[in-house]
């Protein structure tokens, strides 16, 4: 049987395949300490579920229009004001299944067949994958730690050619924790700009940012930076809902258009039920909490990075934001696979290799886990290394 060329190159997700597969050994009595996970370990707050159970009862129950209601979009617009200190009309606005799902579709409405998009390694895994799915062809720029791992505007200006739609920025990132302070990002528009690309700007972590920094988004820069900038943004992250499926995106009203369109052809609306309970969370006040929560990743962060730099072999990237630790493996003279493989089979602690992230002598270690998991996973991953 012959099947898609196109789907044959992609690679399953790295990050969700190690998560359930250190989940389900969890579930059958393992003892694993789970350091993979993408997700915060908080529950949703009761507020928002309160307001689904309400949705479900007031017969919220139906289809809504494809790009999401009217009611959250409106939301939506009012934490760009409040948060991003941007004017969007929600004619400017789409909700889609997940901010995975935004980007998924950003790229099928900008990219054509052999259209290049710049991506910066380390970069998260879905990137490479999503673009080859739009038919594109990511082109990486890669970054060294010594330089925060940060791309600069001249790099971007030499990777930029005539076929160049667009570029990924991520701030704070995954898996590194970069965060772009406004001095490079101003650079980093100039260059977007003169070269008429676009600006996809991944803002999923917005609000886990350390060390009393400020989440900047390209797009506030200027009314021609925000033209360039297609933001997208989610509630997964910052509400500790990921498994509602809720992400948005900000921008061009014609890719907004055609995103709705495909969307109409292919998911119809996100889950209604999942819109109402997002819009609270968007309206209700819990800016308290997700700070108290970005406290906790900020102890973690310390208590992970200190642990870690005591570990032979070991060297972290201190990150800024996000709640991942990205960790320098070359010195234990494996490869991040193998790195990890090991760890998984003869510690039980999961952690994700840095191959897919573009990086083979990183591996990624998620301290959205509790102080506890966190201590038990640094103690065994010491005395791993040690013997
Ligand atoms: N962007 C980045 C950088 C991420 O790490 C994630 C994690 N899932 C997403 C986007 C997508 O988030 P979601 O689809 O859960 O909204
Ligand atoms: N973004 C998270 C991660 O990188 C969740 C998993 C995923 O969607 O890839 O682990």
């Amino acid at each position: 049987m012959k099947l898609s060329e196109k789907l044959s190159k992609i690679q399953p997700s790295a990050t969700l395949a190690i998560t359930s597969k250190a989940k389900s050994m969890k579930a059958a009595g393992e003892d694993v300490v789970v350091l993979a996970a993408g997700e915060p370990d908080f529950d949703t707050p009761e507020i928002v579920k309160e307001a689904a159970i309400k949705a479900i009862k007031d017969g919220l129950t139906k289809y809504t229009p494809a790009g999401g209601t009217k009611t959250l979009k409106e939301a939506i617009c009012r934490k760009f004001k409040k948060d991003n200190n941007l004017d969007y009309d929600i004619s400017e606005i789409a909700v889609s299944n997940g901010a995975k799902h935004s980007l998924y579709n950003v790229l099928q409405a900008v990219c054509d067949p052999a259209d290049e998009v710049i991506i910066i390694s380390p970069y998260w895994v879905s990137y490479p994958e999503m673009i080859m799915l739009a038919g594109a062809v990511p082109k990486v720029i890669a970054t060294k730690p010594e330089n925060g791992f940060k791309v600069r505007a001249e790099e971007i200006k030499s990777a930029i050619n005539e076929k160049t739609r667009a570029i990924i920025l991520n701030s704070p990132s995954n898996p590194a924790g970069v965060v772009y302070e406004e001095k490079d990002l101003k650079e980093i528009a100039e260059v977007c700009l003169q070269a008429g690309i676009m600006i996809i700007s991944d803002e999923i972590y917005e609000k886990i940012v350390f060390d009393g920094r400020e989440h900047l988004s390209i797009a506030s820069l200027s009314s021609a930076a925000r033209e360039a900038s297609i933001i997208v943004n989610g509630v997964s992250k910052s509400y500790a809902m990921t498994g509602w499926r809720i992400g948005y995106m900000a921008g061009n009203k014609k890719i907004i258009s055609m995103v709705t369109t495909l969307q109409s052809h292919s998911t119809s609306n996100p889950c209604s039920i999942s819109q109402a309970a997002a819009q609270s969370a968007l309206v209700s006040d819990l800016e308290g909490k997700m700070k108290e929560n970005c406290e906790k990743f900020e102890q973690r962060r310390n208590f992970l990075v200190k642990s870690l730099s005591e570990v032979r072999g070991l060297t972290p990237f201190n990150p800024a934001g996000a709640f991942y630790l990205f960790c320098d493996i070359s010195a234990t003279g494996m490869n991040s696979m193998d790195f990890s493989k090991r760890l998984l089979d003869e510690e039980k602690v999961a952690v994700v290799p840095g191959r897919p992230f573009g990086e083979d002598s990183f591996v990624r270690i998620s301290f959205a886990c509790s102080m506890q998991t966190l201590e038990k996973g640094a103690r065994r991953i010491k005395e791993w290394l040690d013997n």
